[in-house]
């Protein structure tokens, strides 16, 4: 028997079981090949139907328009943060930001260091336990892009729905929530995500964009840096990080067996309601860090009445089987991250421990 524990690890994060064991499977011998997909050539046709086969699979599941290209590239989310205003922050223009919390501020300081850059709407005045509202952005005339990071990882905060920037390319950083929720993806000009939470293991980061911002990069940025050199390439300028793109591939069918994006949402509101509804029928003992329509279906951030009993919370929980409950070191508290591949059974277990903790505590 396997001894898995409740995994509400913030990144890298749980996979499920049935992948883990299909990899397994698949070790030793990818395919009758006599050998282990890490072992083998990505100009190997076994390898570009594994990075075709992923890309067209993210195509249906998420419903990506034609017109929109699929990049696997290294260095993470974080890279991202300098290759798009490498790429599509030109002279005279701003690029422009909702300052949501920890990981915009750090996509709009690398943006600094290229050009002009502006906050467009900022929950900062309320420690970013909030969502803006969408009324309140204001995007320079000469914005370039108005960059948003869908879900802030660290304080647990969701957009519920996206701003319509008309004109103006919106660039969403989804490394949290992507394929956690069906997306209009032609309101967005590009998309990014480290593969880690929501869609695979660490390793290869995501890029869904338009072709028109994609296929003509300044002949200033270096190589590696230029999307076009991605493009023209199929992801395979240079060797790629194979294993985690097949591992992707396989993620990719999960969500397709457990009935796509739509029925995924539907599993992940299943599951986070089970713990929000602890948190808000507890009577102040557990106190929710988002406000309640910024709340997020990826990670839940709450409090107890100190930070003694948070760290007696999480010494307990340990004891019991649960992983990843303390909060993010930056703001603290205790955070339950409950991508895609968490099984409902933990969110159950946990929202039970919780009870159990109160009459305990409280
Ligand atoms: C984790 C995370 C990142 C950083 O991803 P890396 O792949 O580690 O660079 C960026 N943005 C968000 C929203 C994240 O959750």
């Amino acid at each position: 028997m396997t001894n898995r524990a409740f995994n509400f690890n913030a990144g890298p994060a749980a996979l499920p079981l049935e992948v883990l064991q299909q990899a397994q499977q698949e070790f030793i011998d990818y395919a009758g090949a006599g050998m282990s997909i890490m072992e083998m050539s990505h100009r190997s046709s076994i390898f570009e139907e594994v990075n075709d086969g992923a890309q067209s699979l993210l195509r249906e599941l998420f419903d990506i328009p034609g017109s929109y290209k699929i990049l696997f590239l290294q260095g993470g989310a974080s890279t991202q943060f300098a290759m798009i205003p490498m790429n599509l922050l030109t002279p005279g223009k701003v690029a422009s930001f909702v300052h949501t919390g920890s990981w915009a501020e750090k996509a709009y300081k690398e943006a600094k260091l290229f050009g002009e850059t502006a906050i467009a709407a900022t929950s900062e005045a309320h420690k970013f336990n909030r969502i803006p509202s969408l009324s309140d952005i204001q995007i320079p005339a000469n914005a370039a892009y108005l960059h948003i990071t869908s879900n802030e990882t660290i304080e647990g905060t969701q957009f519920q729905a996206f701003p319509k920037t008309g004109n103006v390319t919106l660039i969403g950083d989804m490394s949290s929530d992507i394929l956690s929720r069906p997306v209009d993806v032609s309101q967005f000009g590009l998309i990014y995500a480290g593969a880690q939470k929501n869609l695979g293991p660490s390793g290869v980061t995501i890029v869904i964009a338009r072709e028109d911002l994609v296929s003509d990069s300044p002949k200033t940025i270096p190589t590696m840096l230029r999307y076009d050199t991605h493009v023209k390439n199929n992801s395979l300028y240079n060797t790629p990080p194979s294993f985690a793109v097949y591992l992707v591939g396989l993620m990719l069918k999960w969500v397709q067996a457990k009935g796509g994006v739509a029925a995924i949402e539907q599993y992940n509101r299943d599951k986070t309601k089970l713990i929000y509804d602890t948190i808000d029928q507890s009577g102040g003992f557990y106190r929710g860090f988002a406000d309640a329509d910024s709340r997020s279906l990826m990670n839940i951030t709450f409090r107890l009445g100190s930070e003694e009993l948070e760290k007696q919370f999480v010494k307990e929980s340990e004891l019991q089987g649960f992983v990843g409950l303390k909060g993010h070191r930056s703001v603290g508290g205790l955070r339950a991250s409950t991508y895609n591949a968490v099984p409902l059974e933990s969110c159950k277990a946990l929202a039970e421990f919780m009870a159990d903790f109160q009459k305990r505590n409280g």
